[in-house]
């Protein structure tokens, strides 16, 4: 499947992980570089644009990312 495109510059691990190298490098196995297309952040960033991405969304929170996209747009076809 590949990794991420935004694997380089996501802010999610120097703002949430720094101090959590174990579970940041849990989320980088299961999400940047495996299934990235259902990080709740890279859900967000390509429906909304990076700057409607919360710095506290973590990758696991899929339900949390269609609720923000929901708001803003109501009829976002997934
Ligand atoms: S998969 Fe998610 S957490 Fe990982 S680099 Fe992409 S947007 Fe960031």
């Amino acid at each position: 499947m590949g990794s991420c495109e935004k694997i380089a510059n996501c802010p999610f691990f120097n703002e949430n992980m720094a101090n959590m190298p174990a579970m940041a490098e849990a989320f980088r196995k299961d999400f940047c570089n495996a299934d990235f297309k259902e990080c709740a952040r890279y859900i967000v960033d390509t429906g909304l644009g990076s700057d409607k991405v919360p710095n506290n969304l973590y990758p696991n929170e899929k339900e949390r990312s269609i609720k923000i996209i929901l708001e803003e747009k109501p009829d976002f076809k997934f």
